[in-house]
């Protein structure tokens, strides 16, 4: 069949995992302690909800709450479904055929799928063995090749690996790309770069309600740029790309924002525990700034083995065979995980 256009010939349709579980950490999905109370009690829209209009395409309200949670003026933020389409509008408005996308790998795969699909050309760098980044590696790749953007996932997905926000500067001031910062884990982290958008011309961070936040279901993202940046981009952006539904929960999620300190304090302390029982049970694990933990094992398909116990982690191939991401659930979850997983390797020694 000719009529598919050549750079997307070997893409795959993206398959979310649908096996039946009673413990999902496979997707690194927060708990929803935003609007838990709002749920309960019965979502209520009032009369002058008008879902026959087009949704406010400047998303004012809502800019309004974010504005003041990530502390940038509503000038400087674009919203959409979901940090992914943030990707996608940066890699559309900025990146022309054949230009260059550089990331460090292994990252978020979304990066390469955009790329491929804009048919620019994508280069990884190589992270080091124990999956750090090394900065200056990056810089003389990127001083090589002229790339048009470079994306840092940080923390990043699946690694955990923070840079640090002095590594992150020393790339924007030795480099001449548009640096994309993609801070979906920064809550578990520290060291945002989005207050440094009025520092550097050319930085863009993006990020998301998905995780911190816990409402990956509503699809809500942002970015955060300086005015020049934001202005072309508008320019690309789908008018009215945020539904008005996910633009008025967004709201009333962003009045409870109190909530997210202690609940970001929880999910790191059960990442301290995730991770020193990993390492009681000898299994290779690196150390996270993320909400989940990345390790190794030899155990033949232990994907399936948790997935047959209704336990769903997140499994690698190619590169990455033998490695695993597993998010960091409630207590409960996480005592599950590794019970189940101590059982396994009991089985397997017998
Ligand atoms: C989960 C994740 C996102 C968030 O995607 P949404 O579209 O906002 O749900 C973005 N980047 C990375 C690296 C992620 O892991």
């Amino acid at each position: 069949m000719e009529m598919i256009k050549k750079s997307i010939k070997n893409l795959n349709a993206y398959k979310a995992c649908d096996l039946p579980f009673t413990v999902k950490l496979d997707a690194n999905e927060g708990k929803n302690i935003l609007l838990e109370n709002v749920i309960k009690e019965g979502l209520i829209f009032n009369k002058d909800f008008n879902l026959n209009y087009y949704p406010d395409d400047e998303a004012s309200l809502l800019k309004s709450e974010i504005s003041k949670y990530v502390n940038i003026p509503k000038e400087n933020i674009i919203v959409g479904n979901g940090s992914s389409e943030m990707i996608e509008l940066v890699i559309k408005t900025f990146v022309d055929k054949d230009e260059i996308i550089l990331s460090p790998t292994p990252s978020f795969s979304m990066y390469s799928i955009f790329a491929q699909i804009y048919s620019t050309k994508f280069v990884g760098v190589q992270c080091n063995k124990d999956f750090s980044i090394d900065v200056d590696k990056l810089i003389d790749r990127a001083n090589e090749i002229n790339p048009k953007i470079i994306i840092i996932c940080n923390p990043n997905n699946p690694t955990g690996y923070l840079m640090t926000k002095k590594d992150i500067q020393k790339l924007i001031e030795n480099t001449s790309a548009i640096i994309v910062v993609d801070e979906a884990y920064i809550e578990f982290a520290q060291g945002s770069m989005i207050n440094e958008i009025f520092n550097y011309d050319r930085l863009i961070v993006l990020r998301t309600l998905s995780k911190a936040l816990g409402l990956a279901g509503i699809r809500l993202g942002y970015m955060g740029a300086n005015t020049d940046i934001i202005e072309i981009i508008n320019r690309v952006k789908s008018p009215y790309n945020l539904n008005s539904i996910t633009q008025y929960i967004g709201v009333q999620a962003f009045k409870n924002k109190n909530k997210i300190f202690d609940y970001v304090k929880e999910v790191k302390k059960e990442r301290k525990f995730l991770y020193s029982q990993l390492i009681k049970m000898k299994i290779k694990a690196y150390d996270s700034s993320g909400n989940f933990i990345f390790f190794n094992s030899n155990i033949e398909n232990l994907y399936g083995k948790l997935a047959h116990k209704g336990i769903l982690i997140r499994k690698f191939k190619e590169d990455l065979e033998g490695y695993y991401r597993v998010s960091v659930g409630n207590k409960n979850e996480n005592r599950i995980f590794i019970e189940n997983l101590k059982e396994i390797i009991k089985y397997e020694k017998i």
